[in-house]
Order: structure tokens, then sequence, then C-alpha cells
């Protein structure tokens, strides 16, 4: 259930070990926001063993470093190697993305066929070894098993568990896309980009083959009435919000003029104790939406959909598969929820005593990358290895 990053490649992974999925989409039209979308080694990983690393180099960046910068000057706190060096080290590549570039590469791949669009689900029913799933427009589909990958605010885990509001992190985020063009005197280095201020974080790289510039510029916020993420904002506002800092940040955010510049709400949930039962199963931000503060979002929803096609793959009693795809992902996924929720504080630190002992703590940071733990998780591999209760 649903088309977005995460439910497109369940499909793929799951057509890849000889099962078959439909996908229903609530949208009457397949597209992503325009926006960038950091993938890290663990999620590029798991596209390449799908046979999507051609598509993938024509619109990727692959940047070079990662680096934390300075509020006020733009100067340099840390920088950890992204490019050549990760990707030896960890097997598979560090990509900068336009999400709407790989929705339209996974989307080619499965195929219009197994996508049906405007299908909004309403409801689920179990009923013995199949589940029956309700839809807006009357109609309803019969099926062996049933994976919410429908996001934050899925309809599956309403229909499981109740409706449970998301929290709001009282910050939203700003998201621009710049020609590279119009900054081109700027000359940005191809890395990925997070400057830290107070109460507030920009961060920025390019996409598409390096034709954008992607930015987000996260800011504090007490009033978003409507839990459902973006809204149009006012360029005005947004320079407001990076008042005074480092005039790379405030070009970026400049070169929007005469564009619609969007804010989205930061909303996450707590880790999920539960995440289905019986035949029904959830995936990706259905299950551990997360601040973006780790870039992961979309990660672990491709983690999700490798695991949970390796599993199934291998076992005769689907529900008993999802339950231990379940138990393989919760903890991992959980973690990365928190660390993200963490990062928060640790990005937005005021300036004072703590802001320094963090900044000396980025300059003194070893040599191996502090992502490690995250990059080095093989999702074909956890999903393939034998089942056991
Ligand atoms: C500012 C920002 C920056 C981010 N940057 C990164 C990053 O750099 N790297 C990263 O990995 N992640 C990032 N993320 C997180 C990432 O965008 C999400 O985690 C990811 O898109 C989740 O994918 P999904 O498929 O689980 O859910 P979604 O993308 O939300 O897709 C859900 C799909 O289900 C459909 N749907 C919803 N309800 C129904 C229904 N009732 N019936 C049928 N269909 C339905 C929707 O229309 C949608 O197509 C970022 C997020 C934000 C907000």
């Amino acid at each position: 259930m649903g088309a977005g990053i995460g439910g497109l490649v369940l499909a793929l992974a799951l057509r890849d070990v000889g099962l078959e999925s439909d996908v229903y989409e609530a949208a009457t039209e397949l597209r992503e926001v325009g926006a960038g979308l950091q993938m890290s080694p663990n999620a590029s990983r798991v596209l390449r063993h799908l046979g999507l690393q051609e598509d993938l180099d024509r619109i990727a960046v692959r940047p070079l470093t990662g680096d934390l910068r300075r509020w006020q000057d733009g100067s340099i706190l840390t920088s950890q190697p992204l490019g050549d060096e990760v990707a030896q080290q960890f097997g598979a590549p560090y990509l900068h993305l336009h999400r709407n570039d790989l929705h339209t590469v996974l989307r080619k791949r499965l195929g219009p066929e197994r996508v049906s669009l405007g299908r909004r689900c309403s409801g689920i029913i179990e009923s013995g070894s199949s589940v029956r799933l309700a839809f807006e427009d009357g109609s309803t589909v019969d099926a062996d098993v049933v994976i919410g990958a429908d996001g934050i605010h899925s309809a599956v885990r309403t229909a499981l568990q109740g409706p449970q509001s998301a929290r709001f992190s009282r910050a939203a985020a700003w998201r621009g896309l710049v020609p590279a063009e119009l900054v081109a005197d700027l000359n940005l280095a191809v890395c990925s980009t997070a400057t830290l201020g107070p109460g507030a974080h920009f961060v920025h790289y390019f996409v598409s083959a390096g034709r954008f510039v992607n930015w987000v510029g996260v800011a504090p916020t007490d009033t978003w009435t409507d839990e459902s993420w973006s809204a149009p904002g006012k360029l005005d506002e947004a320079l407001a919000d990076f008042e005074g800092w480092n005039p790379m940040v405030i070009r970026l955010i400049e070169a929007m003029s005469g564009s619609t510049v969007y804010r989205w709400a930061m909303y996450d949930r707590d880790p999920l104790p539960v995440w289905g039962e019986g035949a029904v199963t959830l995936l990706g931000d259905a299950c551990h939406p997360m601040l973006p503060y780790m870039a992961q979002g979309a990660a672990q929803a491709i983690e999700d959909a490798a695991v949970l096609a390796g599993v199934l793959a291998q076992v005769d009693d689907l529900t008993a598969g999802l339950r231990h795809y379940e138990r393989l992902r919760r903890e991992r996924t959980a973690k990365v929820q928190l660390a993200a929720r963490a990062n928060e504080q640790t990005f937005h630190l005021p300036d004072g005593p703590e802001q320094r002992a963090r900044d000396q703590r980025f300059a003194d940071a070893p040599a191996t990358h502090r992502n490690a733990w995250l990059f080095d998780y093989d999702a074909v591999a956890v999903g393939r290895a034998p089942v056991t209760r």
C-alpha cells in the first residue's frame, strides 16, 4: 500500500526474489516532491542489488565529503570523506539525488501495470488467511498479505492500532531547489554541507547530475496547525529565519526569488513497540517516521524493503515471515529514529559552552566515519539469512 520510495522499492525487491505484488496508491498521478535526497551506502547497496546502479549514475551526484560548518562565518567544524573512500570501505556509494529522478527510475523499472492509482485505502478486514482491503471509492481487494508503506499518516497503521497523533518537533524545514548556474559564482564544493546555528541548521548539496543545488533550512516555529506537512511560504520569512548567517546560506535562499518556497513541518513518532498483526505489517514512514537529521528516512524504508523481501522468499508461513521481519527491523529503525532526535539537540545548540564543547568534539573526531554503524548494514544479506524463530 503506497507508491512512495518505500512501496516501490519493496515491489522491486519482491519481484527480485520471485514474488509479485500490487501497489495501491492514493494519488491519481505518480510523482515525488521537488527536493533532494541523500542516499547513504546502506540504501544505495540495495538499489545496486536491484540492478539500478546504471540508472542512478545518470541522475546522481557523488559528494566528496560531508562537512559541518558554523553559521556565522561558514568555517568548517569537521569534514568526513563521502566519496571513493566511502564507496570502497562500504562497498556502495553515497549519493545525492533529486527525489523525483529516483522515483521515476523506480516506477519505470517496476512498470505501470502493477501500480493502481487513485486507490486510497480506508480500512482493512482480516478474515482467516486473507486480508480484505477497503478503498475510499468503495472497491475492495483480497490479498495474502498487506504491507502498509503509506507514510507517516498510514491508514494501515490506523486500521491496526487506532489513530495516534504524530509528535510536532516545533521546527519546520524550508526547501529550495536552485538551478546551479544561478549560484555558479559561489563555487560550491561537491559535498554534503550542514551549517549549524542556534536553534536552526541549513543543509545544501547538488542533485540531478549537478544541475541543481538542493537546500533545506530547518528553523523553529511554534505555529503549525496542519499535521500534513507542507505549505507554501514567503521567501522573506525564510530569509528572516537565517538572518545574520554567512553569505553562502543567504545567497542560496535568495536564489529562490520568484519561485515558490515550501515549508515542511517536522514531525516524528516514538518507536512503535508493535508494527503488525496477522497478515499485515508496516514499512518505512508508516512505522518509523523520523526527523530528517540523520538523512535516513527513505534509506530505512529501502532497508525494510530488502529485508522483508528476503524473509518472505524463504518462508511458507507468510504471517510468521512478517513477524520475523519486524523482529529484524524494529531495533535498528528505533535507534535511527532516536539518533535523529538527538541530532536535533546537537545541531541546534545555542552559542555558548555546550556549543564550543560540541565543536571541539567535531574537531577531534577520529578518522573512522561517524555513521559507519549505519553505512555497513547489508539489508539484502540480513533478509536472506536463514529464518529462525
Ligand atoms: C525535509 C526532509 C528531508 C529529508 N531528507 C532525507 C534524506 O536526505 N535521506 C533519506 O533517506 N530520507 C530523507 N527524508 C525522509 C524521507 O523523505 C521519508 O522517510 C521517505 O520518503 C518515506 O518513504 P515512504 O515510502 O515510507 O513514505 P512516503 O514517501 O510518505 O510514501 C507514502 C505513499 O503512500 C501513499 N498513501 C498515503 N496514504 C495512503 C492511503 N490511505 N492509501 C493508499 N496510498 C496512500 C502516499 O500518497 C505516498 O505515495 C527527508 C524528509 C524530509 C521531510
